[in-house]
């Protein structure tokens, strides 16, 4: 490979994650698109945006607005004080969406909704002040986290609600729709189902929450197919498999990627969408998983990202920031000898092809 000028000199004059986003961005634009169906937009919160003018990576699960694990809600309904956020300092998390985009990051899937605490004119705030697209999402996390009138509505109705919900608040994706344990409850296979009638209706792609817990022991413990039973309630809902990524599949202790390769090829995008987080799985086991998908040919079915929840991996303190997926586990994969040019695929194309729909809504 011959190296342009401009790419020397984001060799030679980055850090080696900068220097690879930068890269990565640049043979885009000199390279070959993936075919996008006419009149496909990512749908970002300030506008949509024609996928073939995102120039460089786009992480499609992370969390710019967000209170994690007790909820404003969950505080109040159990008489404690509401606990501070990292992200309640909108500003701050400006110029550390700034630095992912710095960083090379041309767009973020934000994974939150309304039981998460999300604000969603914080993150138009974000977005405005960042210049890094912002996608919203809609949906419900877990049992936990419901409102109570979960449990007495019909898919249809919640359905019906999501739908409204994406057309009046400009959301461009589903997510993360989760459980909380190894089995869907009743009321989350009824939420499962309510966001594939919603995506069926809207076109709007949907990324899961899966409860896989790695190298640490659950008890009971989280069956290895539970990311299969999620797609099997979506399919069933009537999702599009092109635009679904199941989720956290990298916490899944399983070596030779036996899930993830299930899932890709039944269609899906399998989200390795929590790297970076070694206390559940250390990186390199993370990075051979996805060397065995590579191996067996699933390298348009990867997405990657980091699940940015934590304030202590802020910038700000010290840690690596939003855009670690691109500075620090990107470049284990190219050590690990993943070519720029699969992980240009990967970083880039991917997460475009799962968010450009042509909008029904
Ligand atoms: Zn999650
Ligand atoms: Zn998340």
């Amino acid at each position: 490979m011959t190296l342009t000028r401009r790419e020397a000199i984001s060799l030679l004059g980055a850090g080696a994650g900068v220097g690879l986003a930068s890269r990565l961005g640049f043979a885009q634009n000199a390279g070959t698109q993936p075919a996008f169906e006419r009149g496909a937009v990512i749908r970002a919160l300030l506008k949509d945006v024609a996928p073939a003018t995102i120039d460089g990576p786009v992480l499609f699960h992370e969390h710019l607005s967000i209170r994690y694990p007790l909820t404003k809600a969950m505080a109040e309904a159990q008489g404690r004080p509401v606990p501070v956020s990292f992200s309640d300092d909108v500003d701050l998390m400006i110029a550390e969406t700034k630095a992912a985009g710095a960083d090379g990051v041309r767009c973020i899937v934000d994974g939150g909704h309304p039981d998460m605490d999300r604000d969603l004119d914080a993150l138009k705030r974000i977005a405005a002040g960042s210049g890094v697209h912002v996608v919203a999402s809609g949906g419900f996390y877990m049992q936990r986290n419901y409102p109570a009138d979960i449990a007495t509505k019909t898919a249809d109705q919640i359905a019906d609600q999501l739908v409204q919900d994406a057309k009046a608040q400009r959301l461009g994706a589903f997510g993360e729709i989760g459980q909380q344990g190894g089995t869907l409850t009743d009321d989350e296979r009824k939420v499962f189902t309510a966001v594939a009638k919603a995506q069926a209706r809207t076109g709007l792609p949907v990324f899961t929450h899966n409860a896989y817990t790695g190298v640490r022991v659950a008890n009971p413990p989280i069956p290895m197919d539970a990311a299969l039973k999620q797609l099997d309630v979506l399919e069933a809902g009537g999702a599009d498999v092109k635009h679904v990524a199941i989720g956290h599949v990298c916490c899944l202790d399983d070596p030779k990627a036996e899930i993830a390769q299930q899932l890709a090829k039944r269609g899906v995008f399998v989200g390795f969408d929590r790297v970076g987080l070694s206390v559940i799985i250390p990186d390199e086991k993370r990075v051979a998983m996805v060397l065995a998908l590579l191996d067996a040919g699933h390298a348009d079915h990867l997405l990657l990202s980091s699940d940015f929840a934590n304030g202590r991996a802020l910038k700000k303190n010290g840690g690596p920031g939003i855009a670690l997926t691109v500075t620090t586990f990107a470049p284990m994969l190219t050590k690990a000898g993943v070519s720029e040019a699969v992980l240009r695929r990967i970083l880039v194309d991917n997460p475009r092809r799962f968010l450009a729909v042509v909008p029904k809504v």
